[in-house]
């Protein structure tokens, strides 16, 4: 199974060139999921007593027994007092066959993924000590292991994947990226047909003259436990470089199956253009001593091991990404999986950087687009909650995408300059540099590198959840000569944390003498500003940069969503409902009949400025009037005194009731009153016939209003003056049809 899947994913790779970096870290990330379901107890975050500052991991990897062994030796500094014993995290299957500490064979025990080492001494802060742990075994587990036995074309393939728990698969560790070592040596012993590849530099390659060869690499940076990392195949090499002055380079070496390496060379030959660009942005490569390099392994997807990225494949954005966490991730380790946000969400923005650099503003606009769209979707802060979730660290709508949106919302508030100032004070601060930080120490530089309190910035966006989601509107009124004021509302929907959202808000105003973009200071969550502006402002567009997170609609000044009357009784109740106000007084309910004009009849209060759904309602007691149509209307007056009228609405007293009475006087001579009544307003008939059948009148062919009506008949100026006799009239509208007979006598 784990062939199939790690080919479809290749194939999904190579496919889709749109497929984010991100979406691939989170693959490789992701598929470790499964094994670490079986740790419940998790040791995290590692043996506190102690201060690691040198790992030497020294393991001869064989892939016929799929067994490694060796010994792993730890320099340590005690932080606490009174120390007797200290623990590695090491997971029980593999077998531990002595432990040494100064020099001396010590005892120890076993616990629950721990191996605990009496020091046969008791040391105090400051002390120090060197273990040397003898082990061997299966390592990891088998499917998605952090320790996997492969296989490419028929060849073994080896590789080591330990972020975020899995060190403790293969090697005792302090299993917590707080406590990197300030150096590591890695010598890899494997059969001489296998190349392995590791971090830092090689420094030797020795024949152990028994068909296996051993690599010495070496890291003199430090370096955190999960960064530590083999992958071993027959690799083909590939070499460039990154020229980082007129006479220096380094080398940046590629590790490729022998069948893929020439398919590839395009792209890889965009990793130094890549490792310029981020220089430029984030500050020197930070090891430049030593490599940049691409291992390819069995996953469609990328981990950025130090100075050795494993890749499962070579997209621009998956080599952008995984390039962007050397100096974010392995430079500077999130110090605890809380804040995967400064690896992820740094490295997701690298990938824009990129963008922005092969592809200018528009490329960047629209990955920032995208990314917004992701981040949309996050779930809960972006400082992780429950770490003890794989799917929660490495989740790509809150870690990679929220989190890469962060910056560039950062950006838009210090500008350009500063925020690559801010980058790359960060990546040199020497708190953070090479070592471990969290969200804390990246605001601490931002804040001190752009003069502002950012506090309320990291708060909402690292601690709180969601976007805002803004409304405005605005109006213009001269102030004198060409100085207008532009009275500008936002408003916000409410949230729970933060309870809205403070922010600087761009807003461009148009005009006939030209742009301005003027920046308003939003932290209420309704706002009113009043702006004096040269020149009449035509039209305004809110966040015209795309800087912040959210969604934004203009206010319908008062937006009325629905207003109707019923008629209960001796009563019409009005209900009316609003969706947005601003400056709204109230509302005048106004009454007209078939007869009358508009007339006020009542006063209900506005709500001011309010953008929640408000719900009005009227009683109009009409048991006093007489039998009509009756229509009413809302007059909405704003506090400034404009009004505007609602669509009218109308009520029918006797709904259904249709009539035709008889005529007054019968008989008559020569006029008459025919009065009926209209269930509904329609094409209605009221004709004349004599006793043949014959039409001599239409009094009524027409729409007519539904309720009472009335005609008078006058019998002398109809067509030739009619004979005495008699008649019969006919109303008819809609299906409803009666007849009556009137006498004329003259
Ligand atoms: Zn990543």
């Amino acid at each position: 199974m784990k062939t199939i899947v790690s080919f479809l994913l290749i194939l999904i790779t190579g496919l889709s060139y749109a497929q984010s970096g991100r979406d691939e870290c989170i693959i490789a990330k992701t598929q470790r999921f499964n094994r670490l379901q079986k740790f419940a107890d998790i040791n995290y975050p590692g043996d506190s007593k102690y201060d690691v500052k040198y790992y030497k991991l020294d393991l001869a990897v064989n892939h016929i027994t799929q067994t490694i062994s060796g010994n792993v030796t730890c320099n340590a500094e005690i932080v606490l007092p009174g120390v007797t014993e200290i623990y590695y995290d090491l997971t029980n299957p593999l077998i531990v066959d002595s432990v040494f500490v100064n020099g001396n064979i010590t005892t120890f025990t076993r616990g629950s993924n721990k191996l605990n080492i009496a020091l046969n001494s008791t040391l105090n802060v400051g002390d120090n000590f060197a273990t040397v742990v003898y082990y061997h075994g299966t390592p990891g587990s088998s499917g998605f292991g952090s320790f996997e036995f492969s296989s490419q074309n028929g060849n073994p393939a080896i590789w080591t994947l330990s972020e975020p728990y899995g060190a403790k698969d293969w090697w005792p560790v302090k299993d917590t990226p707080a406590d990197k070592a300030d150096s590591a040596d890695f010598w890899i012993t494997v059969s001489t047909s296998l190349i392995p590849a590791s971090n830092g530099k090689l420094m030797a390659i020795v024949d152990n003259g028994n068909g296996t060869h051993t690599y010495k690499w070496k890291s003199s940076y430090p370096i955190a436990q999960y960064l530590l990392s083999m992958a071993i195949t027959n690799y083909a090499q590939y070499t460039n470089y990154y020229h980082y002055s007129p006479t220096d380079s380094m080398p940046i070496n590629h590790f490729l199956y022998p069948g893929s390496l020439n398919s590839n060379i395009t792209q890889l030959n965009k990793t130094p253009g890549m490792i310029e660009i981020y220089a430029e942005h984030f500050g020197e490569y930070p090891f430049i001593n030593e490599k940049y390099g691409h291992a390819q392994f069995g996953w469609g997807g990328g981990m950025e091991h130090q100075t050795i990225t494993s890749m499962g494949g070579f997209s621009d954005m998956l080599i952008a990404h995984e390039l962007a966490h050397m100096w974010y991730g392995d430079k500077i380790t999130c110090k605890d999986w809380h804040h995967i946000w400064l690896n992820e969400g740094f490295a997701t923005y690298g990938e824009g950087v990129i963008t922005e650099a092969w592809y200018g503003k528009t490329g960047y606009d629209n990955f920032i687009a995208s990314e917004m769209a992701s981040a949309k979707n996050a779930v809960g802060s972006i400082w992780v909650q429950d770490i003890t979730q794989v799917w929660e660290i490495f989740n790509g709508n809150r870690s990679y995408a929220k989190g890469g949106v962060v910056l560039h919302m950062l950006r838009g508030i210090v500008g350009d300059s500063v925020f690559y100032n801010i980058m790359r004070a960060y990546s040199e601060d020497p708190n953070v540099a090479y070592g471990v930080a969290t969200t804390e120490d990246f605001q601490a530089v931002a804040e001190s590198v752009s003069g502002l309190d950012l506090n309320y910035f990291f708060q909402q966006w690292i601690y709180g959840e969601n976007y805002p989601k803004y409304h405005s509107w605005y109006s213009k009124s001269l102030i004198s000569g060409n100085t207008w004021n532009l009275s500008l509302l936002i408003t916000q929907d409410a949230n729970t944390n933060p309870a809205f959202f403070t922010m600087p808000v761009q807003i461009k105003v148009t005009r006939a003498i030209g742009d301005t973009i003027i920046t308003v200071f939003n932290n209420s969550a309704s706002q009113h500003f009043n702006i004096a502006i040269e020149g009449e402002p035509i039209s305004m567009v809110f966040d015209p940069g795309n800087w912040i997170l959210k969604t934004h609609s203009t206010i319908v000044p008062v937006e009325l969503t629905s207003f109707n009357a019923e008629l209960n009784n001796d009563v019409v109740n009005l209900n009316w409902t609003t969706a947005t106000e601003v400056n709204n007084q109230g509302f005048e309910i106004q009454r007209k009949s078939s007869k009358s004009n508009w007339a006020t009849i009542g006063f209900t209060e506005g709500r001011g400025t309010t953008t929640e759904q408000t719900n009005y309602s009227f009683v109009d007691d009409i048991s006093a009037m007489t039998q009509t149509n009756l229509y009413y209307r809302l007059k909405q007056i704003d506090f400034n005194g404009d009004f505007s009228y609602s669509d009218v609405v109308n009520v029918f007293l006797f709904p259904d009731d249709y009539s035709l009475t008889q005529n007054y006087p019968n008989p008559f001579n020569p006029s008459t009153l025919i009065k009926f009544s209209l269930g509904k307003t329609g094409y209605t008939t009221l004709k004349l016939y004599d006793v043949l059948g014959k039409e001599v009148a239409a009094l009524v062919n027409g729409e007519l209003e539904a309720g009472p009506q009335e005609v008078t008949f006058d019998a002398s100026s109809a067509t030739g003056g009619l004979p005495s006799g008699t008649y019969f009239y006919t109303l008819t509208s809609g299906s409803y049809t009666e007849t009556r007979k009137m006498m004329f006598l003259k």
